[in-house]
């Protein structure tokens, strides 16, 4: 026999970047040192009482006192499908707004379930009014709305206000993406009667990705228990990964122990800083950026109005080449921000602050590092043209 020669490859050796792009966020260190902990198996009585934490803890931040409430093992799309696949049984009708490029997912997901998707589309950046939600759903009678809470590809937050009502007065079910507006805006989901919610750990919970925490409802569980046709999908069929979370605690499929390490520390971070004191940061830290951006010349993607605070998308100026400005933020300052998706692609930066890199270090370094690349690049930029709005921000805002 002829054995094929191990390749030889350097030592793995991952450069400590500053991460402001639309995810991975930022991890602490305590959520790295967590993952390295010794492992155990996937049913020894100490993992089991860490799922137990992670579930409690999921459901504050998600406030919710929803039963089924879990992180599937995989990134925020596994969370879409699960809750999708769980929910729709082929023919259903789902109304599906798309304003960028998750919604445009979902629609996908849902077509690819058997579903009977119908959509409702708005320019990118813009959001949907609680009249023009009204309007489609009582068009098209649908069972299920989704809905992105919070747009990556644009930056825009969709309000969610009247939304759980109106779906519900017609025995409806909604269906939101909060993959990246969970911790970082409010997502009140038993309050405003959400059904079914993902996310994703790598946003703004700043967990490294690999678990998407999903929730469903009492009347969503039931959707589910009571389904004539099996689950599409045998991996993320909740009736049956339930039997491990739930209780009783059968094998389904190992569950990434490691990584419900990294969790369970995020989320202790989460519990420790408070939800409130969290949204506040955010949005505060997003206005002395947005001070900055606009000081160096650059236009917001999204209305005033309807900004993701942990998303801040803006047009890239006329010749400014995109991939050099940020592969240099990259290479000299070690700093990730995104390119733009789809329809975006080319057209405009989204940065991030999300989690650990939401802070004024970051802000600042930042916005220093923009100019001096938009000067790079011919623009004409005065100095501190970012710096000095968002520093004036800092000190109005006594942060
Ligand atoms: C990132 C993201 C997803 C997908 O999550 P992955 O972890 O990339 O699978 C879905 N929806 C929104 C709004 C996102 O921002």
């Amino acid at each position: 026999m002829s054995i094929q020669q191990a390749p030889q490859v350097k030592s793995l050796n991952p450069p400590r970047r500053v991460l402001m792009g639309p995810g991975p966020s930022d991890v602490s260190d305590r959520v790295r040192e967590a993952m390295a902990k010794p492992l155990v198996g996937h049913l020894d009585p100490e993992f089991l009482s860490i799922m137990d934490d992670n579930q409690s803890m999921l459901r504050y931040v998600f406030q919710t006192n929803n039963e089924l409430t879990i992180p599937i093992s995989a990134t925020g799309s596994a969370g879409m499908e699960a809750c999708i696949v769980n929910l729709i049984q082929e023919g259903d009708k789902i109304l599906i707004g798309v304003n960028g490029v998750f919604g445009k997912r979902m629609a996908d997901v849902a077509e690819r379930a058997g579903a009977e998707v119908v959509t409702i589309e708005k320019p990118w950046g813009e959001v949907f009014s609680l009249a023009e939600v009204k309007n489609a759903w009582q068009t098209h009678k649908p069972k299920f709305l989704g809905l992105v809470h919070g747009e990556t590809s644009t930056g825009a937050l969709q309000p969610l206000d009247g939304i759980g009502e109106l779906v519900h007065g017609d025995d409806g079910f909604l269906i939101v993406d909060a993959v990246t507006s969970l911790a970082g805006v409010p997502v009140m989901v038993d309050e405003w009667g959400i059904d079914a919610v993902y996310s994703g750990s790598q946003k703004c919970l700043s967990c490294p990705p690999g678990l998407a925490p999903v929730s469903f409802s009492q009347r969503a569980a039931d959707v589910l228990s009571s389904r004539k046709s099996k689950v599409q999908s045998w991996y993320l069929d909740l009736s049956m990964v339930m039997g491990y979370w739930g209780g009783e605690r059968a094998y389904h499929h190992t569950a990434p122990v490691s990584m419900n390490y990294g969790l369970h520390a995020a989320l202790q971070q989460i519990c420790e800083e408070g939800l409130e004191t969290r949204w506040q940061r955010h949005d505060n830290l997003h206005r002395c950026l947005a001070a900055g951006l606009e000081g160096l010349g650059l236009q917001f993607m999204a209305d005033k109005a309807h900004r993701l605070p942990q998303l801040n998308a803006v047009a890239i100026p006329d010749g400014v080449d995109d991939a050099k400005v940020r592969r240099r933020l990259l290479q000299d300052f070690n700093i990730e921000i995104g390119g733009g998706l789809g329809a975006f692609k080319g057209k405009v930066w989204r940065i991030g602050l999300m989690g650990d890199a939401c802070g004024k270090n970051q802000v600042l370094t930042l916005l220093g590092a923009l100019e001096y690349c938009l000067k790079g690049e011919g623009q004409k930029v005065g100095a501190g043209a970012g710096v000095g709005p968002a520093s004036d921000m800092m000190l109005e805002l006594g942060i």
